[in-house]
């Protein structure tokens, strides 16, 4: 059973705490142009691999508060006026990569298409960073296309969004990063303990257990309402299982 704590309303909670506590959040764009940002802060991406909704969803509790973030988008989700209006709620529209997977490895088919498909972005928003996505189904691994020091300048990039950044996870004044893949953070914090839920992030940020993070929330992971959330996670459960959690849920929601 996979753990809660995915839905909207928590990624709201998630928000407020970190806001109520000091935090200042910023996208990629910002951070990589600036290296003397103000602690504590976290740096927040998002992968839009589907579910454009709940991007939207994320998108707008993130603008109700001011807060500002990096959407990465493949090209089978693009839309550019959702896009646009993410733009004009100020966050950051960047390009979600996957070119070398598309072109089963052959890496300078895969440079015009990274190419083409940047200035299709661009004809609608700005884009100064990309992010690889990770194509389960293809033996490429996307970042491969790169060279050891890739010259992002070429394309008009500020950089990219894992290969421009230096994690550190041991070092406290490293930056942190923190991912929900497969719905569970799954990190032992050094002096905090282990982040499963989004209950132990909120802590943590309360905590101010560290003081620079980088955070990728996959807006397909978190559920609009409690109701997808048990609809949803009830993939490896019994059908019965997720049906009484489903409707207890609707009690929850009617009471
Ligand atoms: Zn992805």
């Amino acid at each position: 059973m996979q753990l809660t704590g995915f839905d909207l309303a928590d990624y709201e909670r998630l928000l407020d705490v970190a806001l109520a506590n000091g935090w200042q959040f910023v996208t990629v764009e910002e951070y990589l142009r600036d290296d003397d940002l103000e602690e504590p802060f976290v740096v927040l991406r998002h992968d839009v691999d589907r579910k454009v909704g709940s991007a939207v969803a994320m998108a707008n509790a993130e603008a109700d508060r001011d807060v500002q973030s990096t959407y990465y988008f493949r090209t089978s989700k693009f839309d550019s006026e959702t896009a646009r209006a993410m733009s004009e709620q100020g966050h950051e529209i960047g390009y979600h990569y996957e070119d070398l997977a598309k072109t089963h490895g052959d890496v300078a088919a895969a440079y015009d298409r990274f190419e083409r498909n940047l200035e299709r972005f661009r004809k609608h928003v700005d884009v100064t960073t990309a992010c690889a996505h990770g194509s389960p189904l293809s033996p490429h691994n996307n970042t491969d296309m790169w060279s050891d020091d890739p010259n992002f300048d070429e394309y008009d990039l500020l950089g990219e969004a894992y290969l421009s950044i230096n994690f550190d996870n041991d070092r406290p004044a490293g930056l942190y990063y923190l991912s929900d893949t497969s719905r569970d953070w799954n990190l032992d914090l050094p002096g905090f303990g282990l982040i499963r839920n989004t209950d132990d992030v909120v802590d943590a940020l309360r905590a101010r257990a560290r003081s620079r993070l980088y955070m990728l929330a996959h807006p397909c992971r978190w559920s609009k309402s409690r109701v997808e959330f048990l609809e949803r996670s009830g993939w490896d459960v019994t059908t019965e299982t997720v049906k009484s959690l489903v409707e207890r849920a609707h009690r929850i929601q009617r009471a």
